[in-house]
Order: C-alpha cells, then structure tokens, then sequence
C-alpha cells in the first residue's frame, strides 16, 4: 500500500502545485481569512472530504478510516501576515517559477494545508485501510499577537479534541518536536518633567529605562536540548516629547523567546528583582510592569505515537530525521499545553522566509511533505 500511496502523490503533484499556487492567489492576512475558508471548503467538499466551517471561522475537513480509532490532527493556520514593502513581484501571484511557488503564505503556511490535503486525497483514492481518523484543521488568526483571538486556542476552549497532531509550520522538513513560547512585557519608568535646561530639578525617565535595559541584558536565557537558548529582545522604547525637556515617562517593550521549563512568571519575577535593585539603589526610582503578551514553549515526548510515526515514515522514504526544535511559537503550544495533544512540528517551507518579502516554497519540499504526511497517517493510525 505504501508503495502505492508514493506512486500516487507523485502522480497528483500538479494538483498540488495547483492548489498551492491558488491558496496563495487568496490574500488571507489575519482576520481575513473567510474567502480561503469558503474556497477550502468547496474544493475539499468536491474531493468527498467531510468539511466544516466552525463558528469561528476556522475550516475542518475528515477523512475516516475503515475501523474505528483515534484521530490524528493536521493543523496549519489560514491567515498570513501582511504582504509588506520589498517584493519583486505581486505579492498574491501564486507565481510558479524556478521549481518555486511564490507569494505571502506559500511557505508559511499554505504550502503545507496543499501537501496535506493531498497526502489525505491519496489515501482516500487509494482506499487506504486505517483506523480512526484524519482531522484536517486550519484555523484562523494564527499570526495576530492575542492568545485568545487564535482560531486553534478558541477550538480548543469549545473542546475541540484529538489523540495526536502535526502542526504544519515551516520547519525546512525537519521533524521538531518542541517550540519556543513567546512573552511581552511593558515596562514603564516614571520621573518628573523639568526644562532641560535644569535637569537637576527633574527625574529623568528615559535615564532611569536605560538602566533598566542594561540589567535585562544580564539574564541568561534556559536552554533546551531541542530548541537552543531562549532569547530576550527589548523592542519598542519610547520617552520624552522634546529634547529640552526631561521626560517624566518612558516605556519600553521586551520580548522574551522561553525554553520548555521557562515561564511567563519566572521573567516578571527576574524584572521585580530588577526594578527592586534599583530602587534601593535610588529610592526615586519608579517603575511597574505589566505582561502584555504571554504564550508557552511546548515539547512532546520522542515516544510519543505520532513521533515514532513520523519517524518511521523518514525510514520508509530513506531520509534521516534528526530530532530538533524550532525557535518560533506556533499553534503547537495550545494543542500541547491546553488540549494535552501530544504534537510534532514538520512542514515544507522555511522559516527564514515566512514573513519577509519574496517568500516562496519549493515544489520538491511540498512533494516531500506530502509523501511524510500520508505514511505518518499509515503508521500511526494502523491500529
Ligand atoms: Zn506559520
């Protein structure tokens, strides 16, 4: 059968190379993502999928086995950033050239949902024996920076479910089995507005931040054996209204990239310890800070089902699978830490690209993909 179901992904690979190319005609950015539902939904429908668009927004689609089972999610986001200044081309071209296809979202991530509707199609062609079933889910808003606006996480909270997953994310085909979580905080300095020209009588709010910025500097990040060091940004500072004038706020925007094992409360806890030094060092330093974004790391264990499954697929085809992480956050924290799914990251497409101008997806890597998601499926839903 497998050798079969091989034969016949290449066989569909213009269909793929089609799809992709269309999906990515259908501009999607986050919020935006109804005509690519509806397109979805139409197209699988005609392919004799099951199809469901939820209250939400998000699209599902089914393939059922033979026997009764467990269900094996593939989740991959609909919506995509903006396209953003610096393209050669239309943006939306869905242009295909140079064993490439073009455009926002072809890497990230609508190269994978067309790999895995066709790895699905073929086992429906094929008449594939498999138990339980195979749950297509694309939900929306994937990209905005709101926990609870993310298509996946309000799935889940409806008690959406499953027994296993592979979120779909740019991942280069390799098989990562943890994620980064992502955390933002606000941090405001407050002093006391004076003309610049007697400084002396104010409290400078910008000097106070920078004071700040060197201690965040000086937390060491955890690592994990999967994804490398986290990592701490301070993004967005801004203060003072002129230049002859001492500002008396300043407030400042840091990210910080967590490891499995990091929380959101451990970084508040290592600014409280911050901002408490300086102000026994200065008792008129003032500052408070709020967390304004915070997502989790997720990891699943390499004995998982679906990891075994994946792997088995890479030794079926010959291909090495090393094991690794990915720095970026994705859907794969709430499947994991909110729907206790356990969830592997694999998907064509990289990770360098997804988001920036002339974002493209090889054509080889969308064939590659589909031929791992549809053994994935024969492996770990044999029984
Ligand atoms: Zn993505």
């Amino acid at each position: 059968m497998r050798a079969q179901v091989l034969n016949r992904i290449e066989a569909e690979q213009e269909r793929m190379i089609k799809l992709v190319s269309n999906m990515v005609k259908i501009p999607s950015v986050s919020g935006n993502e109804a005509e690519l539902a509806a397109f979805l939904l139409n197209y699988c429908t005609e392919l004799g999928f099951e199809c469901e668009i939820d209250r939400h927004g998000n699209f599902f689609a089914w393939i059922r086995g033979k026997r009764p089972g467990k269900r094996l999610i593939f989740n991959s986001h609909l919506d995509t950033v903006e396209a953003g200044e610096g393209w050669e081309d239309d943006p939306y071209s869905g242009k295909i050239h140079k064993d490439r296809i073009w455009g926002r979202g072809s890497t990230d991530c609508k190269g994978a949902i067309g790999a895995q509707i066709i790895a699905a199609l073929v086992l429906l062609r094929e008449g594939a024996d498999f138990a339980g079933e195979v749950c297509l889910m694309y939900p929306v808003e994937e990209e905005v920076q709101d926990v609870s606006r993310k298509g996946t996480w309000k799935a889940l909270m409806d008690g959406f479910t499953g027994d296993m997953a592979v979120n779909g994310e740019d991942t280069d085909l390799r098989v990562c089995l943890a994620c980064e979580g992502m955390l933002e905080v606000l941090i405001t300095t407050y002093g006391t507005g004076a003309h610049g020209a007697t400084p002396e009588e104010g409290k400078n709010a910008i000097v106070m931040m920078t004071k700040v910025v060197e201690h965040l500097c000086r937390i060491v990040p955890g690592t994990n054996p999967y994804t490398g060091k986290g990592s701490i940004n301070p993004g967005v500072i801004q203060g003072g209204s002129r230049s002859s004038v001492v500002p008396d706020t300043c407030t400042l925007k840091c990210s910080r990239f967590t490891v499995p094992g990091e929380t959101g409360e451990l970084f508040l806890t290592q600014i409280n310890e911050i901002l408490d030094k300086l102000k026994r060092e200065d008792p008129d330093f003032k500052a408070s800070v709020v967390m304004t974004y915070e997502s989790n790391p997720s990891i699943v264990d390499k004995e998982e089902q679906v990891v075994k499954a994946i792997e088995a697929a890479h030794g079926y085809l010959g291909i090495n699978c090393p094991l690794v992480g990915t720095p970026q956050h994705d859907d794969a924290d709430f499947l994991t830490n909110l729907g206790h799914i356990p969830t592997v990251l694999y998907g064509p497409g990289s990770g360098r690209l997804a988001h920036m101008p002339n974002e493209y997806v090889w054509i080889s890597e969308l064939s590659e993909a589909a031929k791992v998601y549809a053994l994935t499926i024969l492996e770990a839903l044999k029984d």
